[in-house]
């Protein structure tokens, strides 16, 4: 038996009493780096809080962690699983909201001392305190996250925020789900003082000292004619950026702005109602299934027999141009020492010049101290001659998407490099065999595809090549894991799972676009699907040369289904390449939004095939489909979920569709393959559904069993 009365459960609460009265409660889960919000401690809170309320020893009351990272990263998101009934649901949301109320209703001061990741309930339960004081370490972040997973905040976020700190700002946080550093947290009024670690308890005594708050902060928005004005205006702004994909964004404007002119257990039953309802949403279902599958990239290993590596400290990147400098640059800014090369001088400092922007705008935007950016820069050793390499334990190529060139830099590196270094390209869909049989370390070859631009792209594609050895493939997920980024294992094969899915998409809307089909539209049409960029604009921001490399790598491999559209060829070979150019589906004004291009016109064969939106779209959903149901076929990853996980975070893909094979499930695999047969028989044959997927409409089979 326990101090909480649960016989079995180690506590995850920890009461200190001083000897002046004041109580510090600690928050330390057993066994886990991180606090979070599960029906058993909720329960243990509420009774330590009845306690604590009886103790007339107690004078005030302190909240905190003992983790080194985090205060409480949010409710257990497990218990928020579909298969939970409505019942369940409602008894853990009436939970929480007991827990935090009781906090609230205490008649000492109270304060959290905030050190670490307070995010969603973490952060409600600060709410629920008179006080907060946040540490200044880079690891403290504080915000209402919920509705990026679906949700609203239910324990009292939506009720407690705007009255502390105003409607307005308040809603900038919860729509947008904004987690902020803690300067910025103080700014906005989330926490009422920041202090260093070291003196986070002492500062929150010394708040305490200030007694119960006795008047509310007064805000004169917050008032229901000014909510309702507030509440139609920002509805249809939500409406044309979400294009109602997101219920959750108009259900927290609804709870915000409808619980500000109600008492506080009204809008709590607000909140606790619109939570319940958005929990059976499709959306919600699969952005919370997101969160998971990231968790689960965090965690991965390739066997489990395979020993942990150390970590990196030391890395080369060959090619100081787009993709090197960006993955030089967030390299330096995880502690990795790294070599820059390239061919000469100049553009070794023009890669310096554009590392040194990404950091100075991550200063501008807090992401990292000037000290910090000063140090980052200081780990990367320009190297414009040819160097040793043999200290690096990564070697990262990221020259021009040459095959021959990239051989021959390969096997170059094949003498420059330490037996055990890794040698790994970032080729974006060459063969990585290829590359590794010019050298003599084969094993130690594997691709580290990162997306453009680095340092926003969360995903990594590590390409195990035939040759690559278990124990480099672990390596190489380590590394990938250490630097913060999400990888997913993919196997050696022509544009790898990405590119390969992405391409007959963007194909497809050139062929659209020559037939006739307008650029509006076919943006449009995939805007409304849910995509976070239409095809034309992607084009232009990706450049419209380098998608026809990558489509011409595909299209020679994929003969019978990735024939490039004339009018791509044409417009890159008269240097319409999109957005670094000022010109190619789109006109690019510097500092204004950019326009479609009148010019464009000329590169279309006819406009006769003129499709509706719905048609574009299916068309070019449809292509993506079937892509990745082929890669499935070809075991390029083992899993549906890989698939889905790597194209959300890859391309964006519809989140809250949960990925191109969700989707299909959602549609019917026998309503896809219909459909793909309906297009392949009207004069498009590559259109013509893959195996796997035929076999499924056979069988009766979904890609997930739920
Ligand atoms: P880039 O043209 O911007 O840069 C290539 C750099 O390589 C140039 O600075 C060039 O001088 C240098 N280089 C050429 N030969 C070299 C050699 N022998 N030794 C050292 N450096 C050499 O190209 P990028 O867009 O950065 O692409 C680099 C690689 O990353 C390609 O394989 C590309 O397919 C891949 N990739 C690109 C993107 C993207 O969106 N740009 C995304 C993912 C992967």
């Amino acid at each position: 038996m326990n101090g909480t009365g649960h016989p079995t459960q180690p506590p995850n609460l920890r009461r200190n009493v001083r000897a002046d009265g004041i109580c510090i409660l600690t928050f330390d889960r057993p066994n886990s780096s991180a606090n979070i919000f599960d029906r058993h401690t909720l329960t243990e809170l509420r009774e330590q809080i009845i306690l604590i309320a009886a103790d007339p020893q107690i004078k005030a009351l302190v909240l905190t962690s003992a983790k080194p990272s985090i205060f409480i990263a949010g409710a257990d998101l497990s218990s928020m699983k579909e298969n939970a009934s409505e019942t369940e649901m409602r008894e853990f949301i009436e939970l929480g909201q007991d827990a935090m109320n009781q906090i609230a209703g205490l008649s000492i001061p109270t304060v959290a001392a905030i050190h670490g990741a307070a995010v969603g309930g973490g952060y409600e339960i600060c709410l629920a305190c008179d006080y907060r004081v946040a540490s200044t370490d880079r690891s403290t972040k504080i915000g209402l996250p919920e509705t990026q997973i679906g949700l609203l905040p239910a324990w009292g976020g939506s009720t407690r925020l705007p009255r502390l700190i105003g409607l307005l700002k308040a809603l900038d946080i919860i729509l947008a789900g904004k987690t902020l550093a803690s300067k910025q947290a103080l700014k906005c009024g989330m926490v009422d003082d920041l202090a260093p670690v070291e003196y986070l308890i002492e500062n929150a005594v010394k708040l305490l000292r200030r007694g119960k708050p006795t008047q509310r902060k007064s805000h004169f928005v917050n008032n229901a004619i000014i909510a309702s004005v507030i509440r139609s205006r920002v509805r249809s702004k939500v409406l044309k950026k979400t294009r109602g994909h997101y219920p959750a964004v108009t259900s927290a404007l609804e709870v915000v702005t409808r619980g500000i002119s109600k008492t506080v257990p009204e809008s709590l039953a607000l909140e606790r109602d619109k939570i319940l309802e958005l929990l059976k949403t499709p959306a919600c279902h699969n952005l919370i299934r997101i969160f998971f599958l990231q968790e689960r990239a965090k965690k991965r290993v390739v066997q489990a027999t395979v020993a942990k590596p150390k970590p990196v400290s030391r890395a080369a990147v060959i090619g100081a141009g787009v993709m090197g400098a960006g993955i030089a640059q967030w390299l330096s800014a995880r502690q990795v020492q790294v070599i820059l090369r390239d061919i000469n001088a100049e553009q070794v400092a023009k890669g310096l010049a554009s590392i040194s922007k990404i950091y100075a705008d991550g200063a501008k935007r807090h992401v990292f101290t000037p000290v910090e950016a000063r140090k980052g820069m200081d780990r990367i050793y320009p190297a414009p001659v040819r160097v040793p390499l043999n200290r690096a334990e990564v070697v990262i190529e990221a020259a021009v998407e040459k095959l021959d060139l990239k051989k021959k830099i390969f096997s170059e590196l094949d003498q420059l490099v330490g037996d055990d270094t890794i040698l790994a390209t970032n080729t974006s869909a060459l063969p990585v065999s290829e590359l590794a049989e010019t050298t003599r370390r084969p094993e130690r070859v594997v691709g580290l595809h990162f997306f453009n631009p680095v340092h926003r792209m969360q995903l990594v594609e590590i390409v195990a090549a035939r040759q690559t050895s278990p124990e480099v493939l672990q390596r190489a997920l380590s590394f990938v894991q250490q630097i913060g980024k999400l990888p997913v294992i993919v196997k050696d094969s022509p544009g790898f799972l990405v590119n390969r899915i992405l391409m007959p998409y963007l194909i497809e809307a050139g062929h659209l676009f020559e037939a006739g089909a307008r650029i509006e539209d076919l943006d449009e049409s995939m805007l409304d699907f849910g995509m976070p960029m239409g095809p034309m604009r992607l084009l232009d921001e990706v450049g419209i040369d380098v998608a026809l490399h990558v489509a011409q790598t595909l299209a020679a491999h994929y003969t019978d289904r990735m024939a490039i559209s004339e009018s791509l060829t044409k417009m890159s070979k008269n240097g319409l390449l999109g957005r670094k150019v000022g010109k190619g589906f789109y006109v690019h004004p510097k500092g204004k939004e950019p326009r479609t291009n009148p010019d464009a016109v000329e590169y279309l064969k006819s406009n006769s095939q003129y499709a509706s939106r719905a048609t574009l779209q299916e068309r070019m959903v449809l292509l993506m489909v079937n892509e990745a149901a082929r890669c499935l076929e070809e075991q390029i990853v083992t899993e549906a979920a890989d698939v889905d996980f790597a194209m959300i975070m890859g391309t964006g893909f519809a989140p809250f569709r949960g990925g191109p094979l969700r989707y299909a499930d959602a549609l019917g695999i026998s309503e896809a393959v219909d459909s793909m047969k309906k297009f392949a028989d009207a004069g498009a044959p590559y259109f013509a559904p893959c195996a796997l997927l035929r076999s499924m409409v056979a069988d009766g089979k979904k890609f997930y069993e739920k």
